[in-house]
C-alpha cells in the first residue's frame, strides 16, 4: 500500500469504526499516520521523521523503544508475561520494593493497575475506606482521569457535564489557593487530591508552600492527602517526584505514564502502612485487578528504575529543563504574542497572549517536523514535555522551530486583523 492509500484507509477506519468526530479533527489538523518510532523520533507514512517534544504527555520519558526497556520486556515475555494470580508473583514484589525505596518516606505499599485513571480510582476508594468519610476536595483545572470516580474529582466542567450525577461528595477550589483549600477541608473530607504541577490545566506549578500547607491542613482535619503524580512522577520535574520539591509526604500517591517506559501500560497507587492496614485488614481482596501487577508491565517498571538510576536521569532532567526554559525565555523576550514561559524540569508551558494561537503554532511546528501540543484544558498554552534523553542540539533546534512558528503565526494574525 502506498503512503496516501495507507493514510486514506486509516482515516476511513477511524471514521467508520472508531470515532468520526476525532477522525475529522485529526484530519483537519493535518495529522498523518504514525508507523514507527525510535529514541526522540516518530516516523510517519511518508517516512518523514518528527522530533518528539511532547513525549506522549509524559509516557515517553525514556524516548521510544529504549533498547534496555525492550530487552527487559522481551526477556519477561519469554518467561511469563501474565500472572496466574495464584502463585506469588516475584516481579510485582520486586517493583513494589524498588518503588518504596525511591518514593517519599512512608509510602511503603503499592497497588498495581493498568492506567492512570485506575490508579486514581484505587486512591479514592482507599481514602474512603481508610477514613470512613465520603468527601473529596480537588482543584479547578485539575486532571485525574475519565472513569467515574476520577472524573468526579477532575476540575473541568466540559468533561463532567454529560455524565452527571457523578460520585457525590466532590468539591473544587482554585489551584494554588491555600486559604481556599484550608476552608474546604473539614471533618467530612476523606482526601484532598492534587497534582504538583497541573499538566492538562495549562502547566501550573504549585506555588511555594502550597503542598506543605495542604499536608498540614489535611493533618488538622484528619483527612488524607492524595498526590496525583501520574504525569509528574519518576523524574519529570527534575526530582524523583513532584512532592519531593517540598519534602511533602502524601498518604497516597498515584503513578502511571512514565512507569511503563514507553512500552507497557501500568498504573500504581502507593500508600502508607496506616492506610493499607485500614483498607486491607479485613479483606485482602477488597480491591483487585486481573491484569494489574502483571509480570510484563512490572519488568518494564523495574527496567525504568534501573535506567533512571544508572544514567542519573533525574539530574539530567533538572539540567535540560533549565536549559530549555532559559532558551525559550531568551527566544521570546521580545515577542509580544508570548505572555509567559513556565514549568518545572521538562514539563514546560508556553502561554500566549491570545486564545486560539496555540493551535496555529502547533500546526506550524508540525510543518517543521517538531511535535508539541496544546493543553486540553487551556488552549492558550502549548506544552513541551520531551523525553529525558533530549540533547542540547535538539533543544536548540526545537526552540528555533518554535520561534519561527510563533513569528509566522503572528504574521498570519496581523494579516487577518
Ligand atoms: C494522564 C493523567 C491521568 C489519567 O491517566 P490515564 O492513563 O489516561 O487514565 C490522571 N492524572 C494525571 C495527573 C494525568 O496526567
Amino acid at each position: 500500500m502506498n503512503a496516501d492509500a495507507l493514510r486514506a484507509s486509516v482515516v476511513s477506519d477511524y471514521s467508520e469504526h472508531l470515532n468520526p468526530g476525532l477522525a475529522k479533527l485529526m484530519q483537519f489538523a493535518g495529522f498523518g499516520v504514525e508507523v514507527s518510532a525510535e529514541g526522540m523520533y516518530i516516523t510517519d507514512q511518508d517516512g518523514r521523521q518528527y522530533l518528539d517534544f511532547l513525549g506522549g504527555y509524559g509516557v515517553f520519558s525514556l524516548g521510544h523503544r529504549h533498547p534496555d526497556v525492550l530487552r527487559a520486556v522481551v526477556d519477561q515475555l519469554h518467561k511469563q508475561p501474565l500472572s496466574s494470580k495464584t502463585f506469588f508473583n516475584p516481579v510485582q514484589g520486586a517493583l513494589a520494593r524498588r518503588l518504596a525505596e525511591v518514593a517519599p518516606e512512608g509510602l511503603q505499599y503499592t497497588f498495581f493497575s493498568n492506567s492512570g485513571t485506575e490508579a486514581v480510582e484505587a486512591a479514592l476508594k482507599m481514602a474512603r475506606a481508610a477514613t470512613g468519610r465520603t468527601g473529596f476536595v480537588s482543584t479547578e483545572g485539575g486532571y485525574h482521569g475519565k472513569t467515574m470516580g476520577a472524573l468526579s474529582v477532575t476540575g473541568r466542567e466540559k468533561y463532567r457535564k454529560p455524565y452527571q450525577p457523578l460520585v457525590p461528595g466532590a468539591s473544587f477550589v482554585p489551584y494554588g489557593d491555600l486559604a481556599a483549600a484550608e476552608k474546604a477541608i473539614d471533618e467530612t473530607t476523606a482526601a484532598f487530591i492534587v497534582e504538583t504541577v497541573q499538566g492538562e490545566g495549562g502547566v501550573h506549578v504549585a506555588p511555594g508552600g502550597y503542598l506543605a500547607g495542604l499536608r498540614a491542613a489535611c493533618d488538622r482535619a484528619g483527612a488524607l492527602l492524595i498526590v496525583d503524580e501520574v504525569q509528574t512522577g519518576l523524574g519529570r520535574t527534575g526530582k524523583w517526584f513532584g512532592c519531593d520539591h517540598e519534602q511533602v509526604r502524601p498518604d497516597l500517591m498515584t503513578l502511571a505514564k512514565a512507569l511503563g517506559g514507553g512500552v507497557m501500560p501500568i498504573g500504581a497507587t502507593m500508600g502508607t502502612a496506616a492506610v493499607w492496614n485500614k483498607v486491607f485488614a479485613d479483606n485482602p481482596l477488597t480491591h483487585t485487578s486481573t491484569f494489574g501487577g502483571n509480570p510484563l508491565a512490572c519488568a518494564t517498571g523495574l527496567a525504568v528504575l534501573d535506567i533512571m538510576e544508572r544514567d542519573n536521569l533525574v539530574e539530567r532532567v533538572a539540567t535540560q529543563g533549565d536549559r530549555l526554559q532559559a532558551a525559550l525565555r531568551e527566544a521570546f523576550k521580545d515577542q509580544p504574542l508570548v505572555a509567559e514561559v513556565r514549568g518545572q524540569g521538562l514539563l514546560i508551558g508556553v502561554e500566549f497572549a491570545e486564545d486560539e494561537v496555540g493551535e496555529l503554532v502547533i500546526a506550524q511546528m508540525m510543518k517543521r517536523g517538531v511535535i508539541a501540543a496544546y493543553t486540553l484544558n487551556n488552549p492558550r498554552v502549548i506544552r513541551m514535555e520531551p523525553p529525558f534523553l533530549v540533547t542540547d542540539e535538539q533543544i536548540e533546534h526545537a526552540v528555533s522551530c518554535l520561534k519561527e512558528s510563533v513569528a509566522e503565526t503572528a504574521d498570519l494574525i496581523s494579516a487577518f486583523a
